[in-house]
């Protein structure tokens, strides 16, 4: 318990880095690929059931009354976690948006209210599927309307995929600006 109370302390202290919360540990897949964000009470989990090794530990050490403890700030899972990489986001209108960065496929325009396009439009048959759908703002879904690209030739910047959620990860590592921290930690 009194370790536990010790921990908890450091909550909500920022380290030098990009403002990642110093209770937050990052996970890595078993080849270093950015996996996710847990909190230090997950990753002492994962690390007392023996499936991770720390990578990289925070410079701040806690003193406990019968041991010193460094916590973690990088882990990386010993077994390599392969289902994810094929793993297929779910189909949801946020998710056709986090795939094209939150911007327009069609103007480019970020920071606007955006709504999701249907390239074949529902009116004529389109699905609803990441293969079919695309971020567009209000104007440009206006303009299009219930037109096919080539009547109204009105193309995406970049043809609409299915995304995988390792892409998803990748995404939001950059979005975090984590993989700084990474880096330096497979260098040491
Ligand atoms: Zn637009």
């Amino acid at each position: 318990m009194e370790k536990i109370h010790l921990l908890k302390l450091q909550q909500g202290i920022d380290t030098k880095k990009e403002g990642i919360k110093m209770e937050r540990v990052i996970v890595l897949n078993a080849d270093y690929s950015f996996l996710n964000i847990v909190s230090w009470k997950k990753a002492m989990c994962i690390l007392a059931k023996g499936k991770a090794e720390v990578i990289k530990y925070q410079e701040k050490i806690v003193n406990t009354i019968d041991k010193t403890i460094r916590m973690p700030v990088v882990l990386r899972l010993i077994k390599l976690i392969r289902t994810l990489f094929r793993t297929k986001v779910p189909f949801s209108k946020k998710n056709v948006m986090v795939r094209d960065g939150f911007r327009c496929m069609y103007c480019g325009a970020t920071n606007v209210r955006l709504t999701i396009d249907h390239l074949i439009p529902k009116a004529k048959g389109g699905k609803s599927t990441f293969e079919n759908c695309v971020t567009s703002c209000r104007e440009c879904n206006h303009r299009k309307g219930d037109k096919l690209p080539s009547e109204i030739k009105m193309y995406p910047s970049k043809m609409p995929y299915q995304p995988t959620i390792s892409q998803f990860l990748q995404e939001k590592m950059k979005n975090l600006g984590v993989e700084d921290i990474i880096l330096e930690s497979m260098r040491g």
